[in-house]
């Protein structure tokens, strides 16, 4: 499906290296660049991470160097908007923003910038541009031949079907309408067909060229543990590996984030809650800290995440179940942007099984819809339990081809860095199922999984004397297989939708096909739990590695360079600061490590670096030289 990238336009790339200070693109970014640059739509599929934005911006600058004018920038998200502008500006790119946080003295010198075409980049939410006054400004630069391109970030937006959905995108088809011989440049993370169709469907971008990039995101490692007690677990997972690291984790419910920030805060770890119930006032100091702050763990709903650029989040815990693979995939995605090693950790249980069919039960959607929403499920489910390569089946439901994890890469998933080992549970489940029956046969009634595990375990509990169930043939019969076993075998039947649950106890109810395993005709594998079962082994991959710290340094350093990196660290703290703008926007990491190890003596030493460009060479490099020199020495 990937189209070969056309010829690398030399003039793209050196404007690439000259205001970017990189020195290449990217798989497609080249290919992309040249399209747009020559007037062609585009529909641009990439991961999180991949390098989006240098899509359109490159495209930006060239057309505006060639005297085409300003560049729209449709984006979702006004309360980032600022920080995008300022990365620009610090590349020496001229940029700005319009939404309601400007003064009305500050907007009417934006629309100035803008109407005289010096601006190059205009970023501006879909509500504001589509409005009259807007489009009337934009009639004028058109007929003066000064509007050069739109590119529409976070396209899915536009699709009911996505997760995303915005009414205002809606309108955006507008802009084709009115100015069809501007081209048109949109981008989004998400993959999946149908949203692509409507993408190109609603933005009336049927002739655009599409450019699908690769999924595949190696520095990240995908990791599934069974919930045991998942706060614990996931407090291990912190302090274990994230001693200090800048990470989210998301929650479902708006009480479980503020809940966990708590709790994770009372432990000592800096955790900030986001939800959209929060007052937008503390859901942008949050936000900020996050952004600006080294190591903040942010708590939080899927309200947050997106067009969040941040480079070094190191890790993204999920402690419930994302809805469907699309949403893991893109949560997940928001870890290691700056291609250092990352974590996507996700703790996954019964219960969360149970939560999200029921959900999609309950929900007053047309069974069409719902039939949707099972499916996705279920693969998701498959993935959760899965013990083969996860990357492999994360980037086949993205219709990609890909091995499973090598030593080559530099992140390896869970079940590739250690074979889980697995018992076969196919008699235990048949146990459970006629446990079931035998229940129904002796008093008509339906129980919930821990009086069933109770039964199955010969547990003399109240209940069970109240219905007389140690009487039953089936009563003690799972004596042998934990209790947190028997839950992973309900928890595969109700997966894989044998059993379903009902109801306010979520009583466990058989499906039709629960017969299909009652006659042995389903083997159930399922991965050992981490208290070892008493039956059935199966093989450790010989030589496979154990889970361990990950947290190498962007680049390695001796003594002396790790000096040098923590005063340039210093130093960057302070210009952030000085241009109310988070670090990572001056340089980021990666950068002063090269910087630290190199230790450039001169300007032209220092302007080779990956990441420092033209307009920061000028404006930085002395300061940057003079503290290399004060701490070397
Ligand atoms: P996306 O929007 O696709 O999630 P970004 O545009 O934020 O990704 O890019 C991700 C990171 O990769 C950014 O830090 C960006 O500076 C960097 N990057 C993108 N393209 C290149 C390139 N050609 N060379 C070096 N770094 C790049
Ligand atoms: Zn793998």
């Amino acid at each position: 499906m990937n189209l070969p990238p056309t010829s690398t336009n030399a003039a793209a790339e050196s404007l690439l290296t000259e205001v970017f200070g990189y020195a290449a693109f990217r798989g497609q970014q080249a290919a992309i660049v040249d399209h747009v640059i020559a007037d062609g739509d585009a529909l641009v599929l990439m991961p999180t991470g991949g390098g989006k934005s240098l899509c359109y911006q490159v495209p930006a600058i060239a057309r505006h160097r060639a005297g085409r004018g300003v560049s729209v920038v449709v984006s979702p998200l006004i309360a980032l908007m600022h920080d995008q502008v300022g990365a620009l500006e610090e590349a020496g790119v001229h940029a700005a923003f319009l939404n309601s946080t400007l003064t009305s003295e500050e907007a009417a010198r934006v629309e100035r910038e803008m109407m005289s075409g010096r601006l190059v980049l205009l970023y501006a939410a879909p509500e504001r541009v589509t409005t009259p006054r807007f489009l009337a400004q934009l009639d004028s630069l058109h007929e003066r031949g000064l509007l050069s391109l739109f590119a529409i970030d976070e396209a899915h937006c536009v699709s009911q079907w996505g997760h995303d959905f915005r009414e205002d995108y809606l309108s955006l088809n507008v802009l084709h309408e009115r100015y069809a011989d501007v081209p048109r440049i949109a981008l989004t993370a998400t993959a999946d067909e149908l949203t692509r169709a409507d993408i190109l469907l609603r933005l009336q971008l049927q002739d655009a060229r599409i450019f699908i990039s690769s999924f595949d995101r190696p520095n990240i490692r995908y990791r599934v543990v069974e919930k045991d007690n998942a706060r614990a677990q996931l407090l291990r997972f912190l302090r274990d590996e994230h001693e200090g690291d800048a990470g989210i984790v998301y929650c479902q419910s708006r009480r479980k984030v503020e809940e966990t920030a708590a709790w994770l805060s009372a432990e000592g770890i800096t955790a900030l809650p986001y939800h959209a119930g929060l007052d937008a006032g503390v859901r942008k100091t949050h936000q900020d800290r996050f952004l600006r702050e080294d190591g903040v763990a942010m708590v939080a709903t899927i309200a947050f995440g997106m067009g969040i650029d941040k480079p070094d989040v190191r890790f993204v815990a999920h402690l419930d179940l994302p809805k469907n693979i699309e949403s893991y995939y893109q949560e997940t995605g928001r870890a290691g942007r700056d291609g250092l090693p990352a974590d996507a950790w996700m703790a996954y249980g019964l219960a969360d099984v149970v939560n999200q069919r029921r959900m999609i039960e309950e929900s007053p959607a047309a069974e069409a819809f719902k039939r949707g929403q099972r499916g996705k499920l279920d693969a998701l489910l498959a993935l959760a339990e899965a013990h083969d390569c996860r990357r492999v089946r994360l980037l086949a439901y993205f219709g990609e081809d890909s091995p499973p994890c090598n030593p080559g890469y530099q992140n390896v998933c869970d079940n590739c860095l250690r074979a889980p080992a697995t018992w076969d549970a196919t008699e235990a489940a048949r146990k459970a199922l006629s446990c079931i029956y035998r229940f129904h046969q002796h008093g008509g009634q339906r129980f919930g999984a821990g009086h069933l595990i109770d039964v199955l375990r010969g547990k003399a509990t109240d209940k069970v004397a109240q219905h007389h169930h140690e009487g039953l043939s089936t009563y003690g019969i799972g004596a042998d297989v934990s209790e947190t076993q028997w839950r992973a075998v309900l928890r595969q039947l109700i997966a894989l939708g044998h059993l379903r649950t009902e109801g306010e106890y979520n009583t466990l109810e058989p499906t039709p096909s629960a017969r299909d395993v009652l006659r042995g005709e389903v083997t159930l594998l399922l991965r050992e739990t981490v208290a070892t079962p008493k039956r059935g082994k199966g093989a450790r991959a010989p030589g496979a590695g154990r889970g361990g710290k990950i947290k190498p340094p962007p680049l390695p350093l001796d003594e002396a360079g790790v000096e040098r990196f923590t005063a340039l660290k210093a130093w960057r703290t302070g210009v952030a600061r000085e241009h109310n703008l988070p670090p990572y926007v001056v340089f980021h990491d990666a950068a002063l490590a090269e910087m630290a190890q190199r230790c450039p003596s001169s300007l032209d030493e220092l302007g080779a670096i990956s990441g420092v460009g033209a307009k920061k060479l000028e404006a930085y490099g002395r300061d940057i030289l003079r503290v290399l020199e004060g701490e070397a020495g």
